[in-house]
């Protein structure tokens, strides 16, 4: 059957190889020798592959392996709420109500009163209803599904209009002219990219109008000869024409961030007190809790959306559900500077971040401290940049250098600029210091 004429070498002898045995540590010996396994099961479908093939193979396989899997790194970017890197990192007391509904049963959908069958939308709709204002809420997977669910609901085989200064995509594939098409809506454009008022809005009435659309401008900002329409305008053209306003908020503020020292941006109470029906937003982002969509609005239509069956698709999780409510309750009491993360990273002072960039000009030869920008990210206000320190380390080869923070363990995600290697201090939690300075130490050869 097999009329091959060379052999394989042993597992083993590859194990045994330096190139690959380095893996071990990190890998453990047994995915090692699975990954030897599945290079050699291609190589007996092929030719005769040489040893030094085979080894380089194994490594190819062993590097994805390393950095496939759902791990810790640390942010050195400056951008605080970003995507790649997971957003929002959760408030302790929202990570030990996870661990705690984790570990055991709860009331996810049990009524304990009645002793009956409850709604899991019941455990974070008090605490939202109250801080948003709203008379009433729903929270699904992310903001993606909350809009999706209020465009199937609403608008299939109807019509929504749009202003052309909000036509957006966010990244990852989420375009509006695309969510709207793929719910069966049929999107009704108006005004221009620069220009939009709300009689553009009012002149593409029809009696299939089945939404006024408002989405908030994520990533861009339209500037110079532009004029937009106010919530409050397009609102008060919904009433007349018995038509609901949805608001896409996707950052989702819930305090003022002026007080935080970032330029105000539009809050989920701005919304709701504008009158807007409905309004959609993250839990991950301004938010600073779990992946979550939540939609706060008009009590009969947020029961509308509760009853489509779509919304079993995109039903939230209990894990979700405790880190929400816990730090929902974070802004009840009035303790988000203190204890939301994204909240203590923005409000670090300049002189905190330079006392700490003073350890690692100590510890690394050549570093040197310098003012930085960062970004609060995560879809608000892309233009604000934060005054920010970070630590800057020249090299001759940037790139190579941040490779090798990426390699480390944890990995560190660091930025280039003018070719050198900046660590931002604001997004690294300070008790990650001495981690980067570890990993830092261990470049010499870059640095210094
Ligand atoms: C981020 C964002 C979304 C998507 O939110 P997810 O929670 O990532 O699904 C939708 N709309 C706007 C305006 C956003 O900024």
């Amino acid at each position: 059957m097999n009329s091959r004429r060379w052999q394989l070498p042993s597992v083993q002898s590859i194990i045994e190889e330096p190139a690959v045995a380095k893996y071990e540590t990190k890998l453990g010996r047994d995915r090692i020798t699975h990954a030897i396994q599945q290079v050699f099961d291609r190589a007996r479908a092929s030719e005769e592959p040489s040893h030094d093939g085979i080894i380089a193979e194994v490594c190819a396989r062993l590097d994805g392996l390393c950095g496939q899997e759902l791990a810790p790194v640390i942010n050195a970017t400056g951008v605080i709420v970003h995507t790649n890197l997971g957003r929002a990192p959760l408030a302790d007391a929202a990570i030990d109500a996870v661990a705690e509904i984790a570990r055991g049963y709860s009331n996810l959908e049990y009524d304990l009163d009645a002793g009956e069958r409850g709604s899991r939308y019941d455990r974070a709709r008090g605490a939202v209803n109250d801080i948003t204002g709203a008379e009433d809420s729903l929270v699904v997977n992310n903001c993606a599904a909350a809009v999706l669910l209020v465009l199937d609901t609403f608008a299939k085989g109807r019509e929504v209009i749009v202003g052309r200064n909000e036509l957006i995509e966010i990244g990852g594939g989420f375009r509006i002219p695309e969510v709207l098409e793929r719910s069966g809506a049929r999107l009704v454009e108006v005004g221009t990219t620069n220009r939009v008022y709300v009689e553009d809005f009012e002149r593409a009435l029809s009696p299939q109008t089945a939404l006024l659309l408002r989405t908030h401008p994520s990533n861009y900002r339209i500037e110079g000869f532009t004029h937009g329409v106010t919530a409050r305008e397009v609102v008060e053209l919904g009433r007349r024409a018995g038509v609901p306003v949805v608001e896409d908020l996707g950052s989702g503020a819930l305090v003022d961030l002026a007080e935080y020292g970032v330029e105000r941006e539009r809050t989920v109470q701005d919304a709701v007190r504008d009158g807007v029906g409905l309004v959609t937003f993250s839990g991950d982002k301004l938010l600073g809790g779990p992946q979550a969509g939540i939609v706060a609005g008009r009590a009969n239509l947020i029961a509308r959306l509760s009853n489509n069956p779509l919304l079993r698709a995109l039903r939230v999780d209990k894990m979700t559900l405790a880190a929400l409510a816990a730090t929902l309750q974070l802004y009840r009491d009035c303790s988000v500077r203190e204890n939301i993360p994204i909240y203590r990273m923005l409000t670090a002072s300049l002189d905190e971040l330079r006392g700490r960039g003073e350890s690692y000009m100590r510890a690394i030869p050549g570093a040197e401290i310098v003012e930085s920008d960062a970004y609060v990210g995560g879809g608000a206000l892309p233009q604000t940049s934060i005054a920010s320190i970070a630590v800057a380390i020249s090299t001759n080869n940037a790139d190579a250098l941040a490779a090798k923070l990426r390699a480390a363990t944890p990995p560190i995600v660091a930025r280039i600029e003018q070719g050198r290697v900046l660590l931002d201090l604001r997004a690294i939690a300070p008790n990650q210091d001495a981690t980067v300075v570890a990993a830092l130490s261990r470049c010499d050869g870059f640095t210094g």
